[in-house]
């Protein structure tokens, strides 16, 4: 199902009662804090990505933390603050659902939902997103290959649902420049392969503020549909990925050069 021998035409997303489309001719900009924090933390990240123009809000309510002791999300409380979001700004809101009881609720609030790099070859999950009628953005496992990656998305399609949006976030290193190393090859190699949009992630890409930018500009001129990008408006004082998290500020820079480089491709 994921093949482009079996569809040859590239599938483009659709949210009822927008114009906003993943995989059309526009970009998907997604973009908000790694976490929903507060109900005023949401809302002023919210305020900033929707001003420079994103058309997704992005905030984690359930957080696939590292370090059992870290933050780990507000949980529902966060998806009610995200549907406030979307009701105020217009967005359409974008979030993880790290398991089986998240999944639920993440379906009922929010308009995609997200699967992170941990989860990539959590079949019972991939399979249970595949019976919701959401789109679903699939998060490339840490060390996944292609093969991997594109099966896991047949996973969700076989049980029904064709929406599934792939995004690129970097695969494990052995260098610490970089968090992780952002693989941008795969863009052309999925677009051959598949039918399915594929968007970049450069935050969870290289975990480093300054290098998020340069390689958003990248990830546009290989060609992917859109970017997901962590935005916070104080990062320093972030519950996660504030490191890498860049300022409402720079978001705009982003943006504007991001539709620039798309214009001319
Ligand atoms: C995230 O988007 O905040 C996240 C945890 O991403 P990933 O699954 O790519 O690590
Ligand atoms: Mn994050």
């Amino acid at each position: 199902l994921v093949s482009r021998d079996i569809k040859e035409e590239d599938t483009i997303i659709r949210f009822p009662g927008t114009n906003i489309t993943i995989g059309g001719r526009d970009l998907a900009m997604i973009a908000g804090p790694c976490s929903i924090e507060s109900r005023e933390q949401g809302f002023a990240c919210a305020e900033a990505v929707a001003k420079a123009g994103a058309q997704f809000f992005r905030g984690g309510a359930y957080k696939p933390r590292t370090s059992p002791y870290a933050f780990q999300g507000l949980g529902e409380e966060a998806l009610k603050i995200m549907a406030e979001i979307r009701d105020r700004f217009g967005l359409r809101i974008v979030t993880e659902a790290i398991d089986a009881e998240a999944l639920e609720l993440v379906a009922e609030y929010a308009d995609v939902i997200q699967i992170g790099a941990r989860n990539m070859q959590n079949y019972s999950l991939l399979r249970a997103a595949g019976r919701k009628r959401k789109p679903v953005l699939l998060k490339r496992g840490l060390s996944a290959t292609l093969e991997e990656f594109l099966m896991a998305a047949e996973y969700i399609m076989s049980e029904g649902n064709y929406e599934v949006i792939l995004c690129e976030r970097g695969i494990r290193t052995f260098t610490d420049h970089t968090r992780n190393t952002l693989d941008l090859s795969i863009v052309p190699a999925v677009q051959r392969l598949s039918h399915l949009p594929i968007i970049v992630d450069p935050s969870h890409g290289t975990g480093k503020r300054n290098k998020v930018t340069p390689l958003a500009r990248a990830a546009v001129a290989v060609g992917a549909d859109g970017l997901i990008v962590e935005v916070h408006h104080q990062p320093d004082k972030a519950l996660s990925d504030g490191m890498q998290s860049i300022y409402p500020e720079q978001y705009e820079q982003l943006f504007h050069e991001c539709s620039q480089i798309a214009e001319i491709l």
